[in-house]
């Protein structure tokens, strides 16, 4: 039973499973969701502020579609599933005013930081690198989204559309968090195997797992999607956070680029 936020339209429309619809369309609710190039700008970050914790991090990247997830199921954003909608996935997000407007990302992004710095007494500037990472959620859904995000409320809408190319949007994905993972690691030193080679393979997982998302089969509602979307997100900020115990602190300047003579 879809929650009351999402609806399935057209009535009589070809299931989204069917095998004759072609490839790119085979996808589920949740790849609105789930873009793991997010946390692309978690590692990014982490690098410049590695006193955040990457559990942080990995939150505050998807905080907006968590919020998202939770305002679908609860009724207060909408969306519905229109077969074909997108060449990646069906989803018509037609009200999301609250977490993916300009203004409200803006919005959670000072909220959150404000809530960082103030409630765990952090420094101002550790604030102002979680406001980033929180923002630049918003910019990365820009770049993939249909004209589906708000300027302000629910009007002036803008997204540059990279859905509609399904294998440059997931080729962006993996560039993105693997070239965030790169600069992450740069500046670590791992202490073991599991820090030398986990993180490699936690992000082989998140592809692996974005290519379910891409080019899987339909898993059913959008309030399973949702809630698998949400177990999805924790999950992974834990798993990148106890990876992180396995790396060193930040390497001497030079001492990785060095080449012996
Ligand atoms: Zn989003």
């Amino acid at each position: 039973m879809p929650g009351r936020g999402a609806d399935v339209l057209p009535s009589g429309s070809p299931r989204r499973d069917d095998s004759s619809l072609p490839w790119a369309w085979r996808v589920q609710p949740s790849a609105g969701s789930m873009f793991i190039g997010h946390y692309g700008a978690a590692y990014a970050i982490k690098r410049w502020r590695p006193d955040i914790s990457l559990f942080a991090l990995f939150l505050a990247v998807q905080v907006l579609d968590v919020a998202w997830s939770v305002f679908v199921m609860l009724g207060i954003e909408k969306v519905r599933i229109v077969p074909g909608f997108t060449r990646t996935n069906p989803l018509d997000l037609y009200y999301m005013p609250y977490t993916h407007s300009l203004v409200g990302a803006f919005v959670w992004a000072l909220a959150c930081a404000a809530i960082y710095v103030l409630a765990l007494r952090r420094a101002a500037v550790a604030g102002v690198a979680l406001g980033v990472a929180m923002f630049s959620h918003w910019v990365f859904d820009l770049v993939v989204h249909r004209a589906d995000l708000a300027l302000y409320d629910n009007t002036a809408k803008v997204g540059l559309g990279l859905w509609n190319f399904p294998l440059l949007a997931f080729s962006l994905e993996i560039a993105l968090v693997l070239g965030g993972l790169a600069l992450y690691l740069s500046g670590r030193r791992s202490l073991d195997r599991i820090g030398r080679y986990g993180p490699w393979v936690f992000c082989t997982l998140l592809i692996a797992v974005q290519t379910m998302v891409f080019f899987g089969g339909a898993i059913g509602s959008p309030d399973q999607a949702a809630v698998i979307a949400l177990v999805s997100y924790f999950g992974f900020a834990a798993i990148a956070q106890w990876l992180d115990r396995h790396e060193g602190g930040r390497a001497p300047r030079g001492l990785a680029t060095a080449v012996p003579t």
